[in-house]
């Protein structure tokens, strides 16, 4: 029979697939991270197929047992407390060994905090690496962040509310100061926050309240090279007052423009709206 690679929610009880909800109403076993918190979601649902548990401490370990359920006809989904399983999720063992074992392994595709938070975050996203969570002792953080300052594609990672400021200021004594970073907090959720810019006005953000640092979080880096024009924005509102100070609106716009390179009308606009 086949294991259902199911994705749930990472925030939003609504974004789940009609295919998910159907799977997870006629198979004959959920493999749950915590039954507890999944019991919320299959309650919403009325789904009342009976869940095991299936966590990183006991992967191993159940993976052979569920692997002889598996071949003896039982149909079975696994599913994360948020996400799609295997994201920096249990179940690469199960699956690896599934596959070994002839068992037929099928993904129910849905969110995931990685591809949501790069596809509203402005930065490119034709090449991207993800590393998972920065780790959370300072020196392996740096040499992680260090090796992605090099890549000329987005890099990702994912961060624990600890130490999202730890790791911003990390990242800032690493990549500098202009290095353009998207902050993604809360995706799907009512404090849903994705912040674009460079690492002082993100630092700056969290910094401004502590409920700013609350939440989950994906940090994504734009690659070397790319993603000037978010550069140039803030570069703008640094400079503008600062031109008007000297000059008026329409000189400071152009001399703006020759410094940052923005298109003209655009520095113009900013001005009015200063
Ligand atoms: N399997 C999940 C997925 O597909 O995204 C990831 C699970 S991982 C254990 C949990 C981490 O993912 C969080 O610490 C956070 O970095 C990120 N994450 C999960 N949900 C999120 C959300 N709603 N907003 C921002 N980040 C989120």
């Amino acid at each position: 029979m086949s294991l259902y690679i199911v994705a749930t929610p990472i925030g939003n009880l609504d974004d789940i697939t009609f295919r998910a909800i159907e799977t997870l109403k006629t198979v004959d076993i959920i493999l749950a991270e915590d039954t507890r918190h999944s019991k919320k979601l299959l309650n919403h649902y009325d789904i009342s197929t009976p869940m095991r548990a299936f966590h990183e401490h006991n992967e191993t370990q159940k993976s052979t047992e569920v692997i002889n359920d598996l071949l003896a006809g039982k149909s079975m989904a696994l599913i994360s407390d948020a996400g799609t399983p295997l994201i920096s999720d249990p179940g690469y063992v199960l699956v690896s060994e599934a596959k070994r074992a002839g068992v037929k392994v099928v993904p129910i595709p849905g969110p995931s905090a990685i591809i949501s938070a790069l596809s509203a975050s402005g930065i490119a996203s034709d090449s991207f690496s993800f590393f998972g969570f920065l780790p959370s002792k300072q020196t392996a953080r740096l040499k992680m962040i260090q090796i992605s300052a090099h890549l000329d594609e987005t890099a990702i990672f994912y961060e624990s509310p600890k130490r999202i400021l730890a790791s911003l200021l990390d990242l800032q004594s690493v990549l500098g100061d202009e290095r353009v970073v998207c902050l993604a907090k809360e995706l799907t959720k009512s404090f849903e926050t994705i912040k674009t810019d460079i690492l002082p006005n993100l630092i700056e953000y969290l910094q401004a309240d502590d409920a700013h640092q609350k939440g989950e979080f994906v940090i994504l880096i734009s690659g070397i090279g790319k993603d000037n024009k978010v550069v140039g924005e803030a570069q703008l509102d640094k400079i503008l007052p600062i031109l008007l100070m000297e000059m008026g609106a329409s000189k400071a716009a152009k001399l703006a423009a020759k410094i940052t390179g923005i298109d003209k009308k655009h520095c113009y606009q900013r001005v009015i709206e200063l």
